[in-house]
Parts: structure tokens; C-alpha cells; sequence
């Protein structure tokens, strides 16, 4: 975050309102809806608003738009806060809720009624559907248009007094019905909700729409710069209609082009329908592309801002593929994550010329960072490797082990296979090996050269921990083109079993991230796991494996 930011449009149009004198502190805001967990495309948004702030020594605020009272929670209020600040920021005393100014939006709608610039629409939201026209039809002024002010504001008054069913009547902008946009064909303002909202109770039985309370929420808290995402631009001139009849400050509305990102959904109706239908776990489920989902995954926070900054912000539609993604996570993990060493496929291996015993060898914690400091590794007779480091008949390239070959233990000894041992179905159970006792973090004497290094635990110390291996939630590229997104999910994406592991793996801690090495970054789930049996989440593989599929 302290590195020197890239310029982009946005920064352009922010120097120039400064160096004209037209702001003078950038206030940037973060206004997610409570109606759902945020996910990475929210964290675009969120690095962009407060890096810009930070940047310009401003401030950015969170504020909840929480307009509706249908669909919202307070449970996603405080999931919200929890991510945003896990992200690295802080609105400070700044956090506000659309909420708080039910009373002022309210007072505003009179003030256009009596300004003759809103009136109440009785018509059925058929008539009214069908009078708004097309974008290539003009609308038809409703016939209600032309009441009077003092009728306008008797009925928005019982309007407000719950004297109506929902429905029955709503306040209108008195704009321009043939408006070429859309928007400004007397949009709704107020509408009847007989709902209960999580912050104001019954207090309030009409709602403002979220289009007259957007703008004019920027504006109370005095928002210099208010960025949203492109499908906003046609609403700029109705917001910018507000702030103007009703003279208060006018924030300059950006939009920038949404994050999409491949093999993921990002509808937030899509994510609870995952949740609620459980093809997911919940919310925070290691496969969702959700702030709390990741951060359980074990991604940490910095990969994900240094992923909003390498894709940048730009007007045109923008689609970024998810190895992007990973790849931000490998570039952190790779500096910050400890070693260890587990087995998922194990093959077990007699070291024939060693004696029965255990010896403790160390090994670096990190192979570049020498202040992470050493562990103690047990080594004997009776080893575990991975099945896919033995092949019967390797092919020239292969440097892992086969009969009569060589090949170090990573930490160890360097081991020759001398015998296969092979169960009733010629499946091969074991293998007879002899070590050069020599070449204990030494390389042979003889000057003989041994390419391969394979990961290996200890029989008789292993200790068997449960790992889930994550893959993408979904087969297809774009989810959202297929006829039904659920039939594209990947059925593989979660596979449980068991992996024989170092002792020292049972010492980690919830959330901590490891690389089992050669095998991938592996977290501690925060949820399932005890400290007697640690839960490790696969969070991303070492190499981007999807490359080669498509
Ligand atoms: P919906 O309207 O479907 O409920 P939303 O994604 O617009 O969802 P909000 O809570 O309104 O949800 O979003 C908060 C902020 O995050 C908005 O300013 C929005 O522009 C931004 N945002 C949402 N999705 C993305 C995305 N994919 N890329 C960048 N910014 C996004
Ligand atoms: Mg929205």
C-alpha cells in the first residue's frame, strides 16, 4: 500500500478538481447494501475508495445503503466490517448508514413537492410501466401529473402515516416524461413498504428508492469523489437533478468498468442461492469467491490488494482470468509461508542400510529467510514418500525415483532404489532403498550429480491430519452464460482425505498458511479444526494446474 500508485483516469479527474480548486480534501465512501457478504469484485471497490483516500490524504467512509428494509441483516453489517477491515482499512469514526437520514430524505421530498417538482402517482404499476415508454418511445404523463401542490402533500403525508397499502400511491420526480434517458422520466422516489427495517423497526412505512437517497447520501457527508460501477453513468443526470433543485453539495460522480473474473459469479443473488441451497457450506465456504471465503482459504490480505492494483481501474469491460488471482496469492505465500513437509499419496520406503533408530535432523523453516529459524525433523528406517515420486518405468526426464535410481530426500539423505515390493495385484506397496550416509546436506564425494528432490515424513512419527483440497466452484470459464449456472458447478471442487504429516504440523495455529512442499499452500481452518486435529485447507496449488486443462 505504500508503494507509488499507478495513475489512472479516476486519479486524473481527481488532480484536476483539485488543482481547480473545486475540492479541496478528497472524501471517497465504500456503500455496500447489507443484503449479503462482500466478495472480491467489493474488494475492487474498497481498494479503490480508500487507496484513493489514503493517497490524498482524505477519507473515505463506509456506509451502509440500507435503503431496504426487505432483503437486509445486521448479521451482514458486521460480516461487512470485519472484511473491510481485515483488508487493511479503517473508515475511522466515519461509518454511516442511510438509515440515519430516513428523517432528512423524507424532509427533502416534501421540499420538492412544495417546489412543484414531485407529486404522487396513483396509478397501478402496470399503468405506470406501460406509460414510461421505451428507448424508443416517449412516456405518457400520468394523469395525476398536474395535482396540486397542497393535495401532494396531504397524500404523501398519509402516505407516510400508513394509511395506504402497499402500492397503493408513489411520489414521483416531476422531471420529463419524453427524456431520452430513462431515468429521468419521473422516476419514483418514495414507495409504500409496510416492512420492518433492521435499524428503524416500524418507524418509517414508506422508503425512499435507493436512486433519491444515493446521491443525496454522498452529498450529506460531503463526498468529494463518488465512484460507482458503469451501470451507474445514466443515473449520474438524475442524481446531479437532485443535488441541483435541492442546492446542496454536488459530488462528482466516476464510474469505473466491475470486476469479472472467470470460473466465479459475483451476483450476490447468485452467492445466497449457493448458500441457502447449500451447494456451498455458507457464506465463508473456502470455494466462495467471498472476502470471509478467501480469508478462510487462507489468502491473505495483501495478495488481495495486490490484485485490485495489478488489474487497475479503466472504463471498458474488463475480465480477469482467476489464475491472476491465485498467482497474487502464490507471489505473498511464497515469501511469508513456513515449510513443511506432508504426504497425500503415500508409498511406503524400508531404508535397508539404516540402522533402527531416529536420528533429529534440522531443517530451515524457509528455504530463503533463515531468521524464520529451524525444525527439527525425525528420520528412520521406515519412511513415507508421495506415490507419484516412484515410477516403475520413468521415462528419461523424470528425476524422482525408480529402480536402481537416486534421489535426495529433501532435508536428508540421498536414497537408491533397489527393490520393488508388490502386493497380489501387482500393485506396488513398498520400496527396499539403501542411503548414502555421506550426504547428509552434502553432496556426494564421488561428484555424481542428483537432479531430483522429493518430500518424505517419517513412518513412525507421522502424524495423519485431515486436508481438503479446493478447487474452482465452477467448470466453465463463464458461469453466467450457461443456461443454468448450477449445472457448471465443478463437482470436484472440494475432495477430502488424509495426509501423513511432519509432527511439527500439529504445533499450527487457526489460520495459519503453510507450504506442504511440493504439494501446495495449505491453511488451518478456523472452523473445524482443533488442536488435537488441525483441518488444513488447500488454498492454492503451487503451479497454476488449469493452464494446461483448457
Ligand atoms: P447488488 O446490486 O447485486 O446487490 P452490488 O454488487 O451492486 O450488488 P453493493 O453492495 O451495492 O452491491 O456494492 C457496493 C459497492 O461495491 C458499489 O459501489 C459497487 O459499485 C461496488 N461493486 C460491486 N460489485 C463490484 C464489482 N464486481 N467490481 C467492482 N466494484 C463492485
Ligand atoms: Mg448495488
Amino acid at each position: 500500500m505504500s508503494q507509488e500508485p499507478v495513475s489512472n483516469f479516476i486519479r486524473t479527474i481527481i488532480d484536476e478538481d483539485l488543482a481547480s480548486g473545486r475540492y479541496q480534501q478528497v472524501v471517497t465512501r465504500f456503500p455496500p447494501e447489507p443484503n449479503g457478504y462482500l466478495h472480491i469484485g467489493h474488494a475492487k471497490s474498497i481498494c479503490l475508495n480508500f487507496g484513493l483516500a489514503a493517497s490524498y490524504s482524505g477519507r473515505c467512509h463506509l456506509r451502509f445503503d440500507d435503503t431496504n428494509p426487505a432483503k437486509e441483516e445486521q448479521e451482514y453489517v458486521e460480516a461487512i466490517k470485519t472484511d473491510v477491515r481485515w483488508l487493511g482499512f479503517d473508515w475511522g469514526e466515519h461509518l454511516y448508514f442511510a438509515s440515519d437520514y430516513f428523517e432528512q430524505l423524507y424532509q427533502w421530498a416534501v421540499q420538492l413537492i412544495e417546489a412543484g417538482k414531485a407529486y404522487v402517482d396513483s396509478q397501478s404499476a402496470d399503468e405506470m410501466r406501460a406509460n414510461r415508454g421505451s428507448l424508443t418511445e416517449p412516456g405518457v404523463d400520468s394523469p395525476y401529473r398536474e395535482r396540486s401542490v397542497a393535495e401532494n402533500l396531504e397524500l404523501f403525508e398519509r402516505m407516510k402515516n400508513g394509511e395506504f397499502p402497499d402500492g397503493k400511491h408513489v411520489l414521483r420526480a416531476k422531471i420529463d416524461m419524453k427524456s431520452p434517458n430513462m431515468n429521468l422520466r419521473d422516476p419514483a422516489i418514495y414507495r409504500i413498504l409496510h416492512a420492518r427495517h433492521h435499524r428503524t423497526g416500524d418507524r418509517w412505512c414508506i422508503y425512499p428508492m435507493y436512486d433519491f437517497a444515493h446521491g443525496q447520501e454522498d452529498s450529506l457527508e460531503k463526498v468529494t469523489h463518488s465512484i460507482c460501477t458503469l451501470e451507474f453513468e445514466d443515473h449520474r443526470p438524475l442524481y446531479d437533478w437532485f443535488v441541483a433543485q435541492l442546492g446542496i453539495h454536488a459530488p462528482q460522480q466516476i464510474e469505473f468498468a466491475r470486476l469479472n473474473l472467470s470460473y466465479t459469479v459475483m451476483s450476490k443473488r447468485k452467492l445466497l442461492q449457493l448458500v441457502t441451497e447449500q451447494h456451498v457450506e455458507s457464506w465463508d465456504d473456502p470455494r466462495m469467491p467471498t472476502i470471509s471465503g478467501m480469508r478462510r482459504r487462507g489468502y491473505p490480505a495483501a495478495a488481495i490488494r495486490n490484485f485490485c492494483e495489478k488489474i487497475g481501474v479503466g472504463k471498458g469491460y474488463s475480465w480477469i482470468d482467476l489464475s491472476v488471482l491465485e498467482e497474487s496469492v502464490r507471489e505473498v505465500l511464497n515469501k511469508t509461508a513456513q515449510r513443511r513437509m506432508a504426504v497425500l499419496q503415500p508409498l511406503k520406503v524400508v531404508i535397508t542400510n539404516y540402522p533402527d533408530q531416529v536420528e533429529e535432523l534440522q531443517a530451515p523453516n524457509h528455504p530463503q529467510q533463515p531468521e524464520l529459524g529451524n525444525r527439527t525433523l525425525p528420520f528412520s528406517r521406515e519412511l513415507y514418500i508421495e506415490q507419484d515420486d516412484f515410477m516403475e518405468d520413468p521415462p528419461k526426464k523424470f528425476f524422482r525415483l525408480g529402480p536402481g535410481r537416486e534421489v535426495r530426500l529433501r532435508n536428508a539423505y540421498i536414497i537408491r532404489c533397489d527393490d520393488v515390493i508388490k502386493d497380489e495385484h501387482g500393485q506396488v506397496v513398498e520400496l527396499r532403498c539403501t542411503a548414502d550416509l555421506e550426504t547428509l546436506g552434502k553432496n556426494p564425494a564421488d561428484g555424481r550429480k542428483v537432479k531430483g528432490i522429493i518430500h518424505w515424513v517419517s513412518a513412525a512419527h507421522a502424524k495423519s491430519v485431515k486436508v481438503r483440497l479446493y478447487d474452482r466452484l465452477f467448470n466453465q470459464e463463464n458461469p453466467d452464460k450457461a443456461d443454468d449456472y448450477l449445472q457448471v458447478l465443478n463437482p470436484d471442487s472440494l475432495q477430502v482425505t488424509e495426509a501423513l504429516a511432519e509432527p511439527n504440523l500439529l504445533t499450527a495455529c487457526s489460520g495459519d498458511t503453510l507450504q506442504f512442499e511440493r504439494v501446495g499452500y495449505f491453511c488451518v481452518d478456523s472452523q473445524d479444526s482443533t488442536a488435537a486435529a488441525p483441518v488444513f485447507n488447500r488454498t492454492v496449488t503451487l503451479r497454476d494446474t488449469w493452464a494446461k486443462v483448457k
